[in-house]
């Protein structure tokens, strides 16, 4: 009874360690002979017997090593995996999950219905799923219905060097979970799998294990990566000098396939669009090139120049011990090797060679060249196309953004180019005010994107960075819950009766002002119960660090949108109003509905084509936006008229295409409504609502609700338009006041209300560009804040404190002083909400 795992001594000279069971899997033989190569499989005995001797276990190993793909097949032939329980895998991110599902089932030549996926929209999970990978915020949220995960028998969290926030609330989850298992007489075992993991967070963390668990380093049979530093590190125009480096790799080198990293969609489209021109894909060459041929011609004479005093360094690898970088010399994989002597003695030397060995002077310039996008929002059907070969007689390259850096590996490749960028999103921890920006890669990341160059031979990585540049970045990115607001995370714990967050074992705790600042935001919107304002301060500020739960807030629980968003949904009762409310917060969790034209073009006859669609989305969102006092929802009723006209139209990829909007988001917001719904149905089980797709536009008076419902919701993103007689000087023009900044904020210009300029407005998210802009705009009525706001008004003059506070992040000052509220009238009209 019980798991049927192999049983084990511990003692040195136990018997070898044979499984008590063993399922068979029958592989085709390319299958079989592929998995042969993959250096986790020489691991498979060490690894089951440390599974089957420790309760939690930690893998690392190099990208591409086997991780994902082989370990939940040594457990499911071990007999991990059975009628009465399952082994999970969690992916931080969505395409991993569907990609790697469906690449098990593959490999095993087992059906979807045996090896499935789940991940937020959708999934194939049925009775029979014995192997089901799913993002890490689905098994949190599985954590909530069920704390023990009685379902499953091993789950593996897959990719935890990303440090991503639900994989870290996972694992301080199931550090207290495995006991709780093995108190019960049903071990869960819990694996950890990374590529280059800071394990320190886990292994030297008193809070988050009782016993150390057992590290298990598979080694990677890395093929020798050279690594190129430019000898300048060009200011801007990276995006650039990724093409003039492509042309050279693809005129000058052996064949071999080229991986491109950059930090965004737009910059990844606009240089596939560059090099399918340069290189055109069938015509070899001859048509519509010219200009960039001329060019590589000369930048090939300055390159081969250039190329003498190139620097040049082997892969480093990262050592886990002290984080520092140490040159690999090629062949040597042994890590014992790398004593603290070695790593003394070996100053890193950048001259190791000029790196003109093996490269010399062939052309492959005849080759057309076959070039994909690779990114998140791109469709499926699109990202799959990577894995497969490409075309006979073509050269692969793949133009990326940060996916291609660990969760896909993609074969074939040999040359990598590295911009050395990312682009991510900063946060102010206690405003949540946003802005996407492009900074510095850590080393790790480096390291990471240059090992992508030696899957199947030794490789090149072309760093468009210095050495000296590189030495400057950070080891390693910061884990995502230090850098970002938590209310969804607090709610979410709360609702698991975590009432001391505080003290949660979190692998890296987030800063006690994140914590404070979710706090207020959810005691605020009703979901946390009041704490007793007596005693002393101190007191009084450790009982709002550890609010229990309200009746309403286990209610926005039960939500899978963010809590301000769950407090909609909660108010929206009357006068039928859920259906329009699900709709609302199912396109501002989806975001970017509309397609963006304002990107650079290639051809003057490009540039028109983008002018002319972006003519057609304004002429139509100006439809949608409605007609008189409607047009007060703003932006929102833009979202609702979008959404409706696309499933009027049976939501098609053409009416998408021919209108503005993004098809993958509508058919995600589609998925989210039917989600939604189910969600609502089965809180209020006499609402019996359905998704009418084909929604009818709501009426006056609904949109007014609409407005107060969102307002309640969003009840700290009020803001205020400057009166004349406060205009300071020229920046605060046509500017607004919120209540957590100092700065003037703005209308974003694409928002419909962008020119009406409202006295009040709420918005769903500020994002600093050029400005700071409001995104997601709606009117408000003054007087309905004091009546459905009570927690955020003061009367009278701005209160003098608390002082100002200094946001690292974002560089601002925050002022604490709920100024917007300000002119509020006293007088409070009657508000049904
Ligand atoms: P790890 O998790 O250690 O990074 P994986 O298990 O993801 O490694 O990958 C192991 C191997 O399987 C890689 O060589 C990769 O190229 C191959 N592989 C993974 N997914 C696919 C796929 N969809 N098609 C073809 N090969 C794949
Ligand atoms: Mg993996």
């Amino acid at each position: 009874a019980g798991p049927s795992a192999p049983v084990c001594q511990t003692a040195s000279n136990k018997p070898s360690c044979k499984p008590a069971v063993f399922i068979p899997v029958d592989r085709s033989p390319e299958i079989q002979e592929a998995r042969l190569k993959l250096p986790i499989l020489a691991e498979e005995q060490v690894i089951m017997e440390a599974i089957s001797e420790n309760p939690i276990v930690i893998i690392c190993g190099e990208t591409g090593s086997g991780k994902t793909t082989q370990v939940p097949q040594f457990l499911y032939e071990a007999g991990y995996a059975s009628s009465n329980g399952a082994i999970g895998i969690t992916e931080p991110r969505r395409v991993a999950a569907v990609s790697m599902s469906q690449r098990v089932a593959k490999e095993m030549n087992l059906s979807h219905r045996l090896v499935s996926y789940q991940i937020r929209y959708e999934g194939n999970v049925t009775d029979e799923t014995q192997i089901k990978f799913m993002t890490d915020g689905v098994l949190l949220k599985e954590i909530q219905k069920d704390f023990l995960l009685s379902k499953y028998k091993v789950i593996i969290i897959d990719e935890a060097h990303e440090r991503s926030m639900y994989t870290d609330i996972l694992i301080g989850l199931l550090s207290r979970i495995v006991p709780l298992r093995e108190k019960k007489g049903l071990p869960l075992k819990l694996i950890i799998m990374s590529a280059t993991l800071r394990v320190e967070d886990f292994t030297d963390n008193n809070r988050l294990f009782y016993a150390t668990p057992p590290v298990i380093q598979v080694d990677a049979r890395q093929f020798p990566v050279t690594v190129h530093f430019n000898k300048k590190t060009p200011l801007d125009d990276y995006s650039g000098e990724c093409f003039r480096k492509v042309c050279k790799i693809h005129r000058m080198l052996p064949s071999g396939g080229i991986l491109v990293f950059l930090t965004g969609q737009a910059e990844v489209h606009s240089l596939c669009r560059r090099l399918r021109k340069a290189f055109p894909f069938q015509k070899n060459n001859t048509a519509g090139g010219d200009d960039d041929k001329e060019e590589s011609v000369e930048e090939i004479r300055k390159f081969r120049k250039s190329r003498k005093r190139k620097k040049v360094m082997t892969l480093p690898k990262i050592d886990l011990d002290n984080y520092s970088v140490v040159p690999v010399d090629e062949g040597d994989e042994d890590r014992d090797a790398e004593t603290d002597d070695d790593i003394a003695g070996s100053d890193i030397d950048l001259d190791l060679g000029d790196g003109d060995s093996e490269e010399d002077e062939k052309s492959d310039s005849s080759l057309p060249l076959y070039v994909l996008p690779l990114y998140s929002l791109l469709a499926p059907e699109k990202q799959a196309k990577v894995f497969r070969a490409p075309p006979p007689g073509t050269r692969l390259c793949v133009v990326a953004t940060n996916v291609a850096e660990t969760s896909l590996t993609i074969p074939g490749i040999k040359y990598v180019v590295d911009c050395g960028k990312v682009k991510k999103r900063f946060y102010d921890k206690i405003t949540g005010v946003s802005s996407f920006r492009v900074t510095w890669i850590s080393q790790a990341s480096a390291n990471q994107r240059a090992g992508r160059a030696g899957r199947t031979e030794p490789g090149h990585c072309y760093r468009l960075y210095s050495s000296a540049v590189f030495m400057d970045f950070e080891k390693f990115s910061a884990p995502e819950i230090t850098k970002r607001p938590v209310e969804d995370l607090i709610l979410q714990m709360k609702a698991l009766n975590i009432e001391k967050v505080i003290n949660f074992p979190f692998p890296t705790p987030p800063p006690t002002e994140a914590l404070a600042a979710a706090e207020e935001l959810l005691i605020a919107l009703g979901a946390l119960k009041e704490p007793p304002m007596t005693g002393r301060l101190k007191q009084q500020l450790a009982a709002k660090l550890s609010c229990p739960i309200s009746p309403l807030g286990r209610i926005m629980a039960t939500f899978p949108v963010a809590p301000r968003y769950a407090k909609m949904l909660a108010l929206s009762r009357q006068h039928d109003c859920l259906p329009y409310t699900i709709t609302i917060v199912s396109a501002m969790t989806v975001r970017e509905l509309f397609e963006e034209f304002d990107r650079p073009a290639v051809s003057e006859e490009e540039t028109a084509k983008l002018k002319g669609k972006k003519a057609r989305l304004l002429q139509m969102q100006r439809i949608w936006a409605g007609q008189g006092p409607m047009q007060k929802l703003g932006d929102l009723m833009v979202m609702l008229g979008a959404v409706g006209a696309c499933e009027y139209a049976g939501c098609t990829r053409k009416f998408c295409e021919e209108n503005g909007l993004r098809y993958k988001a509508m058919l995600e917001i589609r998925r989210l409504r039917g989600q939604l719904t189910t969600a609502v149905n089965s809180v209020c089980t006499d609402a019996g609502l359905y998704v009418d797709p084909k929604m009818k536009p709501p009426t006056e008076a609904q949109a007014t609700y609409l407005r107060q419902i969102v307002l309640a919701g969003l009840g700290d993103h009020v803001a205020r338009r400057v009166q004349a007689e406060e205009l300071l000087d020229d920046k605060w023009k046509n500017a607004y006041k919120t209540a957590l900044l100092d700065d003037p904020v703005f209308i974003h210009p694409s928002s419909v209300l962008f020119k009406q300029l409202p006295e009040f407005v709420v918005y769903q998210e500020i994002v600093e560009t050029t400005k700071l802009y409001m995104k997601g705009v709606s009117a408000v009525e003054p007087e309905w804040i004091p009546a459905l706001l009570p927690p955020y008004c003061h009367f009278g003059k701005p209160l003098e404190n608390p002082p100002p506070s200094y946001c690292p992040e974002t560089g601002r000052i925050r002022c604490h002083r709920p100024s917007v509220f300000y002119r509020v009238s006293w007088q409070l009209p009657a508000v049904e909400v």
